[in-house]
């Protein structure tokens, strides 16, 4: 007990550590509350230690530049940009689609000034939000109305608990997907208050399988384009158009969920073709929805698109106004959306276009020239090349397509996998963190998204690889 007393008084109290020069700077810049914060909590945790081992006497500069180091970690924002070298394009974990030029001042003006949001400047009177988009909407799918909500699993929510909540959503098996995290359809389903009623099997659904079930209990038939997986073989599934005879011929409404909908035709910039918009309004569903911030490249949202008649449902549900976009994301989406009048230039304007359709060679390019600065960094240790590699669309799109792609690949000169998990956490640790992937005992980036080529070189300088740390 003597002991430790004789210790504390050791510790330096707050004033005297807020009399440092390195405090003073700190307060400046933080404010003087946190530094006290931060400074109490230093003393704090030095005199634990203490309590612990019995150690020597603590600084007041030490503390104050513990606390120093402490205020900066928590002032380090969150909500950080990294660098996609996954070759994932639409990384889910990684915030999915980088929004066009147009979209980011877009959304800044929407920040930054009162808009025109549910206001019709025309009339002088009240408007409505959805107003702002609809057009675009409608003229890029063929739909007659349209709808925006949070997200594509809303729109799925919030069209089931509209059309079938305490009746019966009719589903093929096959289509039964999970999307990702807890987005399970059947849970979904019941969820809206809707009670499923699978048809079919996991590989074969056919035309009567839908016309036994349905009934006056019929609140919808539900086709799920099932993007992220592919039944292969003895196979058969009843097509939107001709689902869409059935629904008409019987009277109950036909919703088509496409995910990754798209508003053009991918197979123009080399991918294969994903059904469009437009396709699966054509083939006569009554609602179709899609993400805003898979292909299509804009900010997270769901659409409905459709009848004019169920989209005036749909926005009598007191659902709606749970689910609704914000002002930023919604003039984020208006001006994704008006490029795509413009499709022939999607290349330039839209990130998401520019990315996936990034020829081989120019990647090929890219890697030859960062090559030096990435091998420089990584050190004596590690062997770094050039490589041909495969990139992804992501967010469940297209799971069996990938693009041929380049990149760098980088491995340990020494046994064992301590070394590469030691280099790639150094390079998550970066100012700018740099994400890529381990495939073995490899380190990859691939380059297919990495687009400001100086400040990925000037990010390198900071790398500091601890191996066995
Ligand atoms: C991705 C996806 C969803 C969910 O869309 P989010 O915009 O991520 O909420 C729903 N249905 C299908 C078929 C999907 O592919």
């Amino acid at each position: 007990m003597r002991k430790d007393a004789g210790n504390f008084r050791q510790i330096p109290s707050v004033d005297e550590v807020l009399k440092t020069a390195v405090a003073f700077a700190a307060v400046e810049q933080y404010g003087r509350a946190s530094v006290v914060r931060a400074v109490r909590a230093s003393i704090s945790s030095a005199r634990q230690k203490m309590r612990g081992n019995g150690a020597h006497p603590i600084t007041t500069d030490a503390i104050a530049g513990s606390a120093v180091l402490h205020l900066e970690r928590e002032a380090r924002p969150k909500v950080r940009a990294v660098f996609n070298l996954t070759g994932t394009v639409l990384h889910t974990n990684l915030g999915r689609a980088v929004l066009s030029e147009t979209a980011v001042a877009a959304a800044t003006t929407a920040m930054r000034e009162a808009l025109a949001l549910e206001f019709d400047l025309g009339e002088g009177k009240r408007g409505e939000r959805d107003e702002l988009v609809r057009d675009l909407l409608c003229g890029l799918t063929g739909a007659e109305s349209a709808t925006v909500v949070n997200n594509n699993a809303a729109a799925v929510l919030l069209v089931l608990n509209t059309l079938a909540k305490g009746k019966e959503a009719i589903v093929s098996r096959g289509e039964l997907i999970e999307i990702g995290g807890a987005f399970r359809m059947p849970e979904i389903m019941s969820r809206a208050g809707a009670k499923l009623v699978e048809i079919g099997t996991t590989n074969r659904t056919h035309e009567k399988d839908y016309k036994n079930e349905i009934s006056k209990k019929t609140g919808l038939i539900l086709k799920v384009h099932t993007s992220n997986y592919r039944i292969e073989g003895f196979t058969k599934e009843v097509k939107a158009d001709r689902l869409s005879e059935i629904a008409r011929k019987y009277n109950v409404p036909l919703v088509n969920d496409l995910g990754s909908g798209t508003l053009v035709d991918l197979s123009k910039y080399g991918l294969s073709h994903e059904p469009t918009v437009a396709e699966a309004v054509s083939e006569g569903a009554d609602l179709v929805t899609f993400s805003g911030d898979k292909l299509l490249g804009g900010p997270q949202a769901g659409f409905i698109v459709g009848t004019k008649e169920l989209i005036a449902k749909i926005n009598k549900n007191p659902m709606k106004r749970a689910l609704r976009l914000d002002k930023i994301r919604l003039a984020a989406l208006e001006a994704t959306l008006q490029l795509y009048r413009d499709p022939d230039r999607l290349v330039s304007t839209l990130p998401t276009v520019r990315l996936l359709a990034r020829k081989k060679a120019d990647i090929e390019a890219l890697a030859k020239r960062v090559l030096p600065s990435v091998s420089n960094a990584a050190g004596e240790g590690y062997e770094v090349s050039t490589v041909a590699c495969e990139s992804q669309i992501g967010s469940g799109s297209l799971p069996q397509e990938t693009i041929p792609s380049f990149g760098i690949l980088i491995r340990s000169k020494q046994r064992g996998g301590g070394a590469i998990a030691a280099l790639s956490s150094a390079f998550r640790a970066l100012p700018t963190p740099v994400v890529g992937r381990i495939e073995g005992q490899a380190l990859i980036f691939d380059l297919r998204c990495l687009e400001r080529e100086d400040a990925f070189v000037a990010n390198l300088a900071s790398l500091r690889v601890e191996i066995g740390a």
